[in-house]
């Protein structure tokens, strides 16, 4: 058997596609574009990468980008000033504060300091916690992403045994949470999780959020199991995913690539949460 492939990029278009026609009908009526602000501090270069990519989508579909750049000596007050300016900015709906942050700051706490209607990327307390009380709130993009591919696969999730590998913060908790919204039933596994294979073999969906290149091997996945690879891994100057790709997709019924599977998807989502954050008039 070898499996479909799920198209990332392409259901990525798709979602910029359709916040693309919302931003026409709000220009059209006459009022301002959303506003995404992202906040920059030091010169990592990744970093670089991937804010000038959020700000180039943000452009494709009709936002308005607000770029913040501080050094990397900038001080928690000067970021917190910054923060509390696109806070109270009617202009700006979301506010990105791009991490890693320079080892002197306190990622988290800073975090925390953006307005909770703001928060795109879903990553504060309060947006973590509203999560985890299946309360509305801002809900975090990638995992935000590997739902919405797996809708458009149309895999019904209800009922499913879905075996998450990876309890980050950013990816494998969250994704449980909104997994058992839509009534999953979900295994998370980590680091210390005994008989790893043996877990990953019942899962109806497999996904994978290690950092590990490779890390799930073929022979791991359930016969016709659904398998999303969220890991990005730079491997002899290429990218490759957390799963063994051409061994999984041997059994798998279908499965993300990497890259263009997971990875795309995660801005599209920024730019779904940003429209949805919007507070519209001019
Ligand atoms: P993390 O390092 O914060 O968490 C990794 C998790 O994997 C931990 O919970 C750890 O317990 C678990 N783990 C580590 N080794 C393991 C092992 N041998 N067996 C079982 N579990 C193990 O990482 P993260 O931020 O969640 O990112 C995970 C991967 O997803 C990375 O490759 C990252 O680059 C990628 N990622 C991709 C996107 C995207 O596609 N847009 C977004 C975020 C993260």
């Amino acid at each position: 058997m070898s499996a479909r492939v799920i198209d990332g990029k392409l259901v990525a278009a798709a979602v910029r596609g359709e916040v693309a026609g919302a931003v026409e009908v709000i220009l059209a009526a006459g009022q301002r574009a959303p506003g995404l602000a992202t906040i920059i501090v030091g010169d990592d270069p990744a970093s670089a990468v991937y804010v000038a990519n959020k700000h180039k989508a943000c452009e494709e579909v009709g936002f308005v980008g607000f770029h913040n750049e501080l050094s990397a000596s900038a001080s928690a007050e000067e970021i917190s000033e910054v923060i509390a300016r696109l806070n109270a900015d009617a202009a700006v709906d979301g506010i990105l504060l791009q991490l890693p942050l320079p080892g002197h700051l306190d990622a988290g706490s800073l975090t925390g300091e953006i307005a909770p209607e703001k928060d795109v990327d879903g990553l504060t307390p309060t947006s973590a916690g509203l999560l985890a009380l299946g309360r509305p709130g801002m809900r975090p993009c990638t995992p935000l992403g590997v739902v919405e591919l797996l809708d458009r696969e149309g895999v019904d999730l209800g009922g499913l045994h879905v075996v998450i590998v990876g309890r980050s913060a950013l990816v494998g908790k969250p994704l449980a949470s909104l997994l058992l919204e839509r009534n999953a039933t979900v295994t998370i596994c980590h680091s210390h999780t005994r008989d790893l294979a043996a877990v990953c073999l019942e899962a109806d969906v497999l996904v994978a959020a290690v950092g590990v290149p490779k890390l799930i091997s073929g022979d791991w996945v359930k016969p016709g199991a659904t398998v999303i690879d969220v890991g990005i891994n730079r491997v002899d100057g290429g990218l490759v995913g957390d799963v063994d790709y051409e061994a999984a997709a041997e059994r798998a019924c279908c499965i993300t690539p990497v890259p263009g599977g997971v990875g795309p998807m995660t801005i599209a989502m920024l730019l779904r949460n940003t429209l949805g954050a919007y507070g519209g008039a001019s």
